[in-house]
């Protein structure tokens, strides 16, 4: 590894600096170009601790900030960020992989996000309860949480920072983020236009590494709150770890989403759908679709749309190259394990009707689209979460077929239903066992202002992020019962609205 490459600062209170972990790092590549653009130190628990130090230095006075002016911070940060819009998502591109209108897409989101933080004030308001017994009055309102940790995945080094301090910091908490060290350049990014805006020292600070720095966050005594998002076997660890040390914990994990194609849907519209569901991103997405259930004759003509339609995306490095349709996947190592994939399916039975491991890759992590039928419900491609550019087709009789087909799955992001019919979508609607359900969308991710709401394995936890329920996650409730006695009021002096 180069010496000229640099390594990654941490923000810890009101300054940049080296972790005091050794001199171990992970390489952060250029999906692109297979380059090393950057080292992650791996962090260490000294580290941990002053930030969590930090951050709970600055508690006190941030949690006493009025709200308007938490949320002013907010405002200014909205406004640089959309200043700064096409270099974020060129970042991202750079680091990540993804074409730049799939990184444009991503800062649109997080700055989305940005907008929501911006309405705290609102969602802060508590009830009221006037004389809800003799002489006395009920209320409830919210209160700051404590310390909030965020650790976050590579897929949307960009969204999903986004996804968690802006609304814990505008509703009085402050923040240590762990971002993954796969991509900690666009969380940097981040953090310096927070701290341009005019965010206190202390309020969010910035710290890498992986398995030794999380588990020192999860277990840390100043720590109140974790965020997690990333594979669903890390997120019960954290979950599980976070929850047993007195930490709230919101851990949203892994997916396998599944995409019922009836025979009724347009086939044109519906396989452009599944097209873009399934290889945007190159499938690293949650909400990617991954499984297409074809009902009845639904098959063959979707499968000849598909492949056709998949077949010609344009498949290229994406660093300074607009014109790519579809991008690598995030390492050498992820691309050959999708591959592996391909061939124990072939193995097993499958058919791979569209071969992306034919693409001509240069240094680029690249992998094309591939589309494999025949799948069946025992094969790991069916069982497992892929996360890279392969759809697989499963084919059932009708809708209970597919919807028991579903309920076996033990994941519960994301499901789409494809048709014209109203009951069928209805029905889907109502029992497909999954959080988050389109009808007639390839991706049917929430904004902002609606929670994201996995289910089964795809989430521990009860406050999802996003939206009310990312509030509700990062404050308390206090309930005040008051009761003011006439009697009392007379004892100090006589007030003035009292007549003699
Ligand atoms: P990952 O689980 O490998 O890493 C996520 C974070 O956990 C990183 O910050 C990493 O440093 C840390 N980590 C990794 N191994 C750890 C361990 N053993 N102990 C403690 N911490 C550890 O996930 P990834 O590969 O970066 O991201 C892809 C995964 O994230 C996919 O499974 C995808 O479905 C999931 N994801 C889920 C959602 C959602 O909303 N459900 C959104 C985006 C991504």
């Amino acid at each position: 590894m180069s010496t000229e490459t640099p390594t990654a600062k941490l923000r810890i209170g009101s300054k940049w600096m080296d972790s005091g972990a050794a001199n171990a790092s992970t390489p952060v590549f250029n999906p692109s170009t297979g380059e090393i653009i950057a080292k992650t130190p791996v962090g260490s628990v000294s580290d941990v601790d002053a930030a969590v130090a930090a951050a709970g230095d600055a508690l006190p006075e941030w949690a006493e900030t009025p709200v308007v002016e938490r949320a002013r911070v907010m405002f200014a940060y909205r406004e640089l960020i959309a200043r700064h819009f096409e270099e974020l998502a060129r970042l991202v591109t750079r680091e990540h992989g993804k074409t730049y209108g799939e990184a444009r897409a991503e800062v649109q989101r997080g700055l989305e996000m940005v907008e929501f933080a911006c309405s705290v004030p609102v969602m802060l308001s508590g009830d009221t309860f006037p004389q809800i017994a003799e002489s006395v009055d009920g209320e409830t309102n919210r209160h700051p949480v404590g310390v909030c940790v965020g650790i976050t995945p590579y897929n949307f080094p960009h969204m999903v920072p986004l996804w968690m301090f802006p609304i814990a910091i505008t509703c009085g908490n402050t923040f240590v983020l762990k971002p993954s060290e796969k991509v900690p350049l666009s969380a940097i990014r981040l953090v310096e236009l927070l701290i341009q805006a005019g965010l206190p020292d202390g309020v969010l600070n910035l710290i890498h590494g992986g398995k030794e720095v999380v588990d020192a966050l999860l277990q840390h005594r100043g720590v109140a709150a974790v965020s997690f998002v990333g594979s669903t076997s890390v997120a019960k660890h954290v979950y599980q770890v976070g929850t047993a040390a007195g930490k709230r914990v919101q851990a949203a994990g892994g997916a396998k989403n599944h995409l019922i194609i009836m025979p009724d849907a347009d086939v044109d519209q519906s396989s452009k759908a599944l097209a873009a569901s399934a290889f945007g991103c190159a499938g690293q997405r949650c909400m990617a679709g991954s499984v297409a259930i074809a009902v009845g004759s639904a098959a063959e003509p979707l499968l000849d749309q598909l492949v056709g339609f998949a077949g010609n995306l344009k498949v290229a490095p994406t660093d300074n190259n607009d014109a790519a349709e579809m991008g690598p996947v995030i390492s050498a190592d992820h691309r050959d394990r999708v591959a592996g994939y391909l061939e124990t399916a072939e193995r097993a039975g499958a058919k791979v009707v569209l071969d992306g491991r034919q693409v001509d890759a240069g240094d680029a992590f690249l992998l094309g689209p591939s589309v494999v039928d025949q799948v069946t419900t025992d094969m790991p491609l069916w069982k497992e979460e892929i996360f890279g550019p392969v759809l697989s087709v499963v084919r059932a009789e009708s809708l209970q077929e597919a919807l028991a087909i579903g309920k076996s799955c033990p994941f519960g992001n994301g499901a789409s239903i494809f048709t014209s019919d109203g009951y069928a979508a209805r029905e889907f609607k109502r029992h497909f066992n999954a959080g988050m359900i389109g009808i007639n969308v390839g991706v049917p991710a929430p904004m902002a202002w609606l929670p994201f709401t996995g289910w089964n394995q795809s989430f521990f936890g009860d406050l999802h992020i996003q939206g009310t329920e990312g509030v509700h996650f990062y404050t308390r409730q206090k309930m005040t019962l008051t009761r003011w006695f006439e009697s009392s009021s007379e004892s100090h002096h006589d007030p003035v609205w009292k007549s003699k």
